[in-house]
C-alpha cells in the first residue's frame, strides 16, 4: 500500500503529535481510507522527513505521532523563478513544474505585456505544496505577491545572478552561456526571468540588462509559450549548473506514494 506523504508546519521530533489540517485529515480518512496507525511520512521544510503514524481523532480530525527521522533535511538550490503571470490553469502548471525542478521562490513579475491583473497566491502554494509532497523534496518554495518589473529590479538582491530568456534574439543561446561559467558564478544565488506572452518590452529588456551579473540567452530558434520556456529554461539551468549535476539519490521511497491535498 503506497505511504501518503505530507507536509505540515508543525516542528518535527521523535514522539510529538503533529496536527493534520482537515483538508489532510479528510484526505487520509476517507479518500485513501487510512486507518489508525497507518504510516505517513511527514517533513516541513526545516528538520527533514519522518515516518509517523496516523491518529482518528473522533469523526473528521487526525494527527501523526512521530517516529524516527527518515531523512535528513537539504537545501534546494537558490534559485528563484520570477515569471510574468498567465492565464489560470497554465500558471498553475508553472508552480508545479517550477516545484518540481527544485526552485526555491516562486515571483511572479508584473510586466507591460502581462494579460493577468489578480494572481491566487494561496492557490498557487497549494500547487506547490502537493508537488513537493509528491517529489519527495523536503521543503516547498516560497510563493511570493506580484511585485511590478521595475520595484523588483530596483531591489535586486546584490549577488544573485539573473538568467534572462531573451525571445528577440538578444543573446547566446543558453547551453552554451551556461557553460561558460566560471566556478563563482556557479556557486552564486540564481533566477530566472520569462516574460508573457506578449513577450518584454524593449525598455524591459534594457532594465534588466542593467541588472550586475546579468546573462540573456536564447532557447532555440521556436518563439515557446511562457510556461514551456519556464520549464525550458529551469531544466537547463539544473542540467547545466544545478543540482542534476549530482547523480539521483537511491530515495528509499515508495514510487507509489500518494500526495495528499492541503
Ligand atoms: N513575444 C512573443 C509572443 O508574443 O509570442 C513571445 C513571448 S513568449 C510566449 C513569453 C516568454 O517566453 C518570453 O518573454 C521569453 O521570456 C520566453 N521565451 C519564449 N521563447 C523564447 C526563446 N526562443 N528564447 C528565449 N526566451 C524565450
Amino acid at each position: 500500500m503506497s505511504v501518503s506523504r505530507l507536509f505540515v508546519e508543525a516542528d518535527l521530533a521523535a514522539g510529538i503529535e503533529a496536527p493534520m489540517s482537515e483538508a489532510q485529515a479528510h484526505y487520509l480518512r476517507h479518500v485513501m481510507r487510512r486507518a489508525e496507525g497507518a504510516e505517513v511520512r511527514l517533513f516541513n521544510g526545516r528538520d527533514g522527513e519522518w515516518r509517523a503514524t496516523l491518529a482518528l481523532r473522533g469523526k473528521k480530525a487526525a494527527a501523526a505521532l512521530v517516529g524516527e527521522r527518515r531523512r535528513a533535511q537539504s537545501a534546494e538550490p537558490d534559485l528563484w523563478l520570477c515569471f510574468a503571470p498567465i492565464k489560470r490553469a497554465r500558471i498553475d502548471y508553472i508552480a508545479e513544474k517550477a516545484t518540481e525542478l527544485g526552485v526555491a521562490v516562486l515571483q511572479p513579475v508584473l510586466t507591460q505585456h502581462t494579460a493577468v491583473e489578480r494572481v491566487n497566491i494561496e492557490r498557487l502554494r497549494a500547487n506547490a505544496i502537493e508537488a513537493a509532497e509528491q517529489t519527495e523534496r523536503l521543503s516547498v518554495p516560497e510563493v511570493r505577491a506580484p511585485i511590478e518589473l521595475d520595484r523588483l529590479l530596483g531591489g535586486w538582491p546584490a549577488g544573485r545572478r539573473l538568467l534572462i530568456c531573451d525571445e528577440t534574439g538578444g543573446g547566446p543561446p543558453i547551453a552554451p552561456a551556461l557553460a561558460g561559467l566560471d566556478a563563482a558564478a556557479r556557486a552564486a544565488p540564481w533566477a530566472i526571468v520569462v516574460g508573457p506572452e506578449g513577450g518584454f518590452a524593449q525598455a524591459e529588456l534594457s532594465a534588466l540588462r542593467r541588472i550586475k551579473d546579468v546573462v540573456a540567452v536564447g532557447l532555440g530558434p521556436r518563439i515557446l509559450r511562457a510556461d514551456t520556456a519556464v520549464l525550458a529554461a529551469l531544466a537547463c539551468w539544473q542540467a547545466m549548473v544545478g543540482d542534476w549535476q549530482q547523480p539521483t539519490p537511491r530515495l528509499a521511497v515508495d514510487f507509489r506514494t500518494s500526495k495528499a491535498p492541503v
